[in-house]
Formats: C-alpha cells, sequence, structure tokens
C-alpha cells in the first residue's frame, strides 16, 4: 500500500474516532498523524488545487482576513478549501486537505487560503510554493513564543526568500512589514543608497476586472502594497509603539502621520526608507462604534466600503482581501458585495439587549487591539457604562503587563460607571487609578457572573454597555447570556 493512501486512511480514521469521542485531539490530529506516515501530504494535496494557494499571515487580523478573502471567493463562485478556524500550524492545514480530500487523494477545492502562524511561515513554505503572500502587520504579540518584532521580520523574510513565485501583499503602512519586500536586500542603505521601493507611477486601471499594477523590487519580487491615505485619522496613543527605528539603518522613523501603533506614513530621513505607494488605497475613513467605512481606491475604480466591524486594523483585513480578490481578477462589485455583509466574528463587537439596554461585547487580548477598541468605543460620545474583565488563565496570556501599554485614559470620556472584574480586577482598579479616572465611577467584582448582573443593573435606559472581557473571561460571560437565551452558542450549530 503506498503511504500517501495510508496517511490518508490513518488520518481520517483519527478524525472520525477524535470527533466521535468529543474533543479528542482538536484539528490538528488528523494532519500530525498523516505527516508522521507520509512528511509529504501537505505538498501533494496541496497540488491539487489548480489555482495556487495563498497564504494568510501577520499578529493580528490573519484569522479576519482569511475569512474576508474565502467569502470574496465564494461570492465569485470559487471553489476554496481553507484552514480557518483549525489550527494555523502546518499540521492544522494538513488536517483542512486530508478532510476535504478523498481517500485517493483528490480534491474538488481549487484554491487554498492558508492562514499560518508567523512561526510557521518557513515551515510551510517548505512544503507549499504559494502564489501570494498577505502580511496584515506585525506587533509585539506572545512574546515568549516569537521574540521581539525583529526576530518575527527575519522569519518571514526567510520564508518569502524559498517563495520565489509569490506575490507578496503587503501592508504599506507597518514598516516592519513593508520592509519585508526588500529581501534578500537590506543593503548599503546605511549609506543613504536606499532605492529599493521603485519611484514609478502606478498607472490606472482600464476595466474593473483588471489587476492593479504590481511593484517590482530590486530582487524582481511582484509586491501589492495596500494601505491607508487619510490625513485626519490620528493615533489617540502614543503608548504600544513597537518599533521606533528604520529597519534599514537603524535611524528613528518620522511619522508625518501615524494611525495607530507605528502604522501609518513613515520616512526615514537618513536612507530614504518610506511608506511605498499604494495599489489599493482606503481614503475617507469614518469610525463608529459598531461600524468602519472607507472610500477605496483601486486603480481608476472608486467603491465605497461599509464594515460591520469595528477599528482602523479591520480596514487593514479588508484592505488585504480587497487586494487578494483583486489579484484573482474578481470584480469589484462581488469582492465590495461581499465585505459589507461579513459577520463579525466570534466576540468581536457582538450586540445584543439584555433587560431592555444596549450591549456590546468586544474580546481583548492586547494593548494594540485594546486600544483600538477603545477609540472605536470612544466615538460613541453619548453616556455609557464598561465592563472590563481580564483574567490571567492561560489561555488569556498569563502575563498581564499588557494593560500599562493600553490607554485606559480614555475611559474618562462619557463612561459614567465602569466595572472591573475577572481573576486580575485589582489590577484594573489599579491601572485605572493610574489613568487618572475618579474611583467614584469604578466597581469592582471579581466574580464574573455577578458583575455581569450589576454592569446591567448600572446601566440606564438609553445607554450602551461596552464588555470587554479577556479571552475565558468572554467565554463565561458568553455562557452566562447563552443560558438566559441572550446570545446564541456558537459551538452548538
Ligand atoms: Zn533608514
Amino acid at each position: 500500500m503506498n503511504k500517501k493512501f495510508l496517511a490518508i486512511f490513518a488520518a481520517k480514521q483519527a478524525g472520525f474516532w477524535s470527533r466521535i469521542m468529543g474533543r479528542g485531539g482538536g484539528a490538528a490530529l488528523p494532519g500530525l498523524i498523516a505527516m508522521k506516515i507520509y512528511p509529504e501530504i501537505v505538498t501533494d494535496l496541496t497540488k491539487e488545487l489548480g489555482k495556487g494557494v495563498v497564504l494568510v499571515t501577520g499578529t493580528n487580523g490573519k484569522t479576519t482576513t482569511s475569512k474576508m478573502i474565502v467569502e470574496i471567493l465564494k461570492a465569485n463562485g470559487e471553489n476554496v478549501l481553507s484552514n480557518s478556524g483549525g489550527s494555523n500550524l502546518t499540521r492544522g492545514i494538513a488536517s483542512a486537505l486530508i478532510e476535504r480530500s478523498n481517500i485517493f487523494g483528490k480534491i474538488k477545492e481549487e484554491i487554498g487560503i492558508y492562514e499560518v502562524d508567523e512561526a510557521t511561515l518557513p515551515k510551510i513554505t517548505q512544503f507549499v510554493d504559494p502564489k501570494a503572500i498577505a502580511i496584515t502587520n506585525i506587533f509585539r504579540d506572545q512574546l515568549d513564543r516569537y521574540g521581539e518584532v525583529d526576530k518575527t521580520a527575519d522569519i518571514l523574510r526567510q520564508a518569502l526568500k524559498s517563495s520565489p513565485n509569490a506575490t507578496l501583499i503587503l501592508n504599506a503602512d507597518d514598516p516592519i512589514v513593508s520592509s519585508l519586500a526588500l529581501y534578500p536586500v537590506i543593503p548599503d542603505a546605511a549609506e543613504g543608497s536606499f532605492k529599493s521601493h521603485e519611484e514609478k507611477e502606478i498607472p490606472p486601471l482600464s476595466t474593473n476586472i483588471e489587476p492593479v499594477e504590481m511593484t517590482k523590487t530590486k530582487n524582481q519580487k511582484n509586491v501589492i502594497y495596500f494601505g491607508i491615505n487619510d490625513e485626519k485619522l490620528k493615533a489617540k496613543s502614543d503608548l504600544a509603539i513597537d518599533i521606533k527605528d528604520c529597519l534599514i539603518c537603524g535611524t528613528e522613523l518620522v511619522y508625518p502621520h501615524r494611525y495607530y501603533g507605528h502604522i501609518g506614513e513613515y520616512v526615514c530621513e537618513n536612507c530614504g526608507f518610506k511608506k511605498p505607494k499604494t495599489s489599493i488605497t482606503a481614503k475617507n475613513v469614518q469610525l463608529s462604534p459598531i461600524r468602519t467605512s472607507a472610500n477605496i481606491k483601486i486603480g481608476r475604480e472608486n467603491a465605497n466600503l461599509v464594515l460591520p466591524m469595528i477599528g482602523l486594523y479591520n480596514l487593514y483585513n479588508a484592505l488585504a482581501a480587497v487586494t487578494a480578490g483583486n489579484f484573482f481578477k474578481i470584480k469589484n462589485t462581488v469582492t465590495f458585495k461581499a465585505l459589507n455583509n461579513q459577520k463579525p466574528a466570534f466576540g468581536r463587537m457582538e450586540t445584543f439587549a439584555v433587560n431592555g439596554r444596549k450591549a456590546v461585547i468586544h474580546l481583548v487580548k492586547n494593548p494594540i487591539g485594546f486600544n483600538q477598541v477603545l477609540e472605536a468605543i470612544t466615538e460613541d460620545r453619548k453616556s455609557k457604562t464598561a465592563l472590563i474583565a481580564l483574567n490571567d488563565n492561560f489561555a488569556d496570556g498569563t502575563d498581564i503587563s499588557w494593560i500599562w501599554d493600553s490607554e485606559f485614559e480614555l475611559f474618562k470620556n462619557d463612561f459614567r460607571k465602569i466595572m472591573v472584574s475577572g481573576i486580575r480586577s485589582k489590577d484594573l482598579r489599579l491601572r485605572l487609578k493610574y489613568a487618572d479616572v475618579t474611583s467614584k465611577i469604578i466597581i469592582e467584582e471579581e466574580d464574573l457572573d455577578t458583575a455581569l448582573d450589576q454592569a446591567v443593573k448600572n446601566t440606564n435606559q438609553g445607554e450602551t454597555l461596552y464588555i470587554l472581557p479577556t479571552y475565558t473571561a468572554m467565554l463565561q460571560i458568553r455562557k452566562k447570556l447563552v443560558k438566559q437565551g441572550i446570545l446564541k452558542d456558537y459551538w452548538s450549530n
């Protein structure tokens, strides 16, 4: 019996039994088994996807971006395979492939959208030759796992080196991401001779399905840059800037416009490294606590994006998805219809009513995400209340020092009451104190169930209650709301 057949057979058996037994080894188990028997399984099965594979990576937003790309492709009638919702490691991708494959290794789907952890990217590119690689952003996250941001950049550069045929879909506004296109040259830049980003004009599109012009880097890589161009956007927070210096020469970067974190329009006055010209550009950005809208320029075309999601980071995710759609020559009308019909992911800006009060729940996990959520919420100028719930279980991240990098100062604006809860509620209270939020409006209740009841009780008619929990706190809050019939149980459908 050949090894490939055996690998698929064994993996499908494992998947079947783990489903029957409930939980089991999770999404990665079948892939893990198959790769043990036949290490080339990912390479082999990926070849079945005739129109190619796109890898999506970045610190924040890869799940959302992958999901958006899948929906755009499906709206165009494409047959898409993805690992979204599963494991982002090689074995997770192997599992997704095996699940869609028949026992002989035949797959009906034609395009693969693989969501990949940054650290996993070089491993995946050993197995597959992607048609495109989309990178959303690089932030400091899960430090213990990935180290500092420049180390992450090195890891990604290595993966790009081994993907000679991939078109790069890059966030121009993130200097770490945009610098990746320079591989393998990070050369004589220190002497001021750095000119790797082409200066040439990007010609307008002739029709709305023609792909946008790509930038060719010195080393002949095709790059499509996306980004935001909106001078009225301004970062409210100086905290949580992960990178201040030019990646090429180490001089401090100058930001004529900074949108959030290290994202924006930047230039190095020493070597000339700067935000590259974008082919897909968002303008006239409107932020609100429930949606984000913008005018998107794609070559000569203009389209209105009304995203039922909050925060600039989701706008960047959408821009990456628009770029991927353009790369696959999908009509803008199809792309934007798919994006405007997006549903928020589990625990992200879910809106519901409880006791006649409007409530919004949003998962928080790191300073960048937290600041973005808070900035969106402060667009709601009406009187409002908040419930912040901080746990430090393994799934939340045991290091909660990120709250000190988060802009709790914004809680001074228009919040009538703020409940703090969770295992580390005392840390939240202390953080708010240092943010000069008056203790009169803060209520501490460690027990989450009680805190939720109190938060609802403390919210007046016409006010909105914003619930900001870490992961395990969110699960507990949702569980209570599901029990009360207020929210739907995502796991049961
Ligand atoms: Zn420089």
